[in-house]
């Protein structure tokens, strides 16, 4: 099956109970038992639940994995595979990260005896020096957050592979539609489905994408242990995202290469960044990894301060000042400020996320209507 064809049909079937064609929402805490100690599919919602499955189900098909398993955020998603490793082990991640990760990993997991090393993954060289017996995780994030850049999944996976290490790609700003990372080796891929799986900003959400069931087990086990499962009514929204996914994010990208290509031009931008220009640095390997180049761009202004930035991010009239992205409506954040105020500002200044840096999570709308509000905007300065 082709992707869009995954997306609408991929792991489901009509309801087996009523034959209902969309997925109904099993809104129940637990099962009825056929007999005093049997065991059957479904019994307590925690551990399985029929709307929660055929989420499971559905992300599994679109990141051609075979297991998948379904959190109440993509946070959880996260904090599950963080439960792989034990105290002594040690994770290497890429240097900018989402700064919610960030956070889990140097203050929650640090607090545990788990040791997070921040390395440039696109130089092999000092990756390589990272790796030791200790490191059990990779944890890639490509494209990142809220710099685009391109990390080369395939090759970090080889290395890391070379040492027995488990491979994380944090795929929310790329979604499925556009990378998919089990095919390029990674061991387990992560989505904030708040993001372009869920697709219209009303659901928090989190998947995890596994190939090998002996990993998934183990991921089964931590799910059904902690209990930060995906509950009912959210599982069947991502799903019903997920449904449009491949059109939105067709849009989504026509959209952001308009808007990249005005912002390259425009006189008050120092630079843009979003992986399809042919002046970003990891192009290529965006072109290899990639079917397309995604929604998500980030833009600085000549005039390097917070002040700039506040004044184009309040005379916006179409992109709303908001966390968050992948929805289908443009937003605008200020990554120093927002997202990213939980990263050291020093940390910041290495990771290049300046003071004006704006990011953008670019809609579905018309893109001469974004470009209009943009312009103006940047009149404001
Ligand atoms: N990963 C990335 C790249 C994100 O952008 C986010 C949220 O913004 C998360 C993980 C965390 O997901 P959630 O907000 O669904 O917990």
């Amino acid at each position: 099956m082709k992707f869009n064809t995954k997306a609408v049909h991929g792991g489901q079937k009509p309801d087996p109970a009523t034959g209902a064609v969309m997925q109904p929402i099993y809104q129940t805490s637990t099962f009825a038992i056929n007999k005093p100690g049997a065991h059957q599919e479904f019994e307590y919602s925690r551990s399985g639940n029929p709307t929660r499955q055929a989420l499971e189900k559905a992300i599994a098909s679109i990141e051609n994995g075979k297991f998948g398993l379904a959190f109440s955020s993509g946070m959880a998603a996260i904090d599950a595979v963080l439960r792989l490793v034990k105290p002594g082990d040690e994770v290497v991640a890429t240097h900018d990260l989402y700064g919610g990760t960030y956070r889990i990993f140097t203050r929650v997991y640090k607090d545990y005896g788990i040791k997070f090393n921040f390395v440039n993954l696109n130089d092999l060289g000092e990756l390589e020096k990272q790796l030791g017996s200790k490191t059990k995780l990779i944890w890639i994030e490509t494209p990142t957050n809220p710099l685009l850049k391109i990390i080369d999944i395939k090759r970090v996976a080889e290395a890391g592979h070379k040492n027995g290490i488990i491979i994380v790609v944090d795929n929310t700003f790329a979604s499925p539609y556009l990378q998919q990372p089990l095919k390029l080796g990674a061991d387990i891929v992560m989505h904030s489905a708040t993001k372009y799986l869920g697709g219209h900003s009303d659901v928090v959400s989190g998947v995890l994408t596994v190939d090998d069931e002996a990993l998934a087990k183990r991921l089964y086990f931590i799910q059904n242990s902690t209990g930060a499962i995906s509950g009912p009514m959210d599982s069947f929204l991502v799903l019903r995202g997920i449904k449009t996914l491949h059109l939105r994010m067709q849009r989504h990208c026509e959209n952001a290469r308009k808007i990249a290509e005005y912002l390259e031009e425009h006189p008050k931008v120092a630079q843009t960044f979003w992986p399809g220009l042919k002046s970003h640095p990891n192009h290529q390997t965006a072109v290899k990894q990639m079917r397309d180049f995604g929604g998500m761009l980030s833009f600085s202004l000549k005039n390097d301060t917070q002040n700039a930035a506040f004044k184009v991010l309040d005379a916006f009239n179409l992109f709303t000042l908001a966390e968050s992205l992948g929805g289908v409506e443009s937003l605008c954040g200020h990554p120093a400020s927002m997202s990213h105020a939980s990263v050291p500002a020093e940390v910041r200044q290495q990771t290049g996320i300046a003071d004006s840096l704006i990011r953008l999570s670019v809609g579905i709308e018309d893109a001469e209507d974004l470009i209009k509000d943009l312009d103006n905007a940047l009149s404001a300065i």
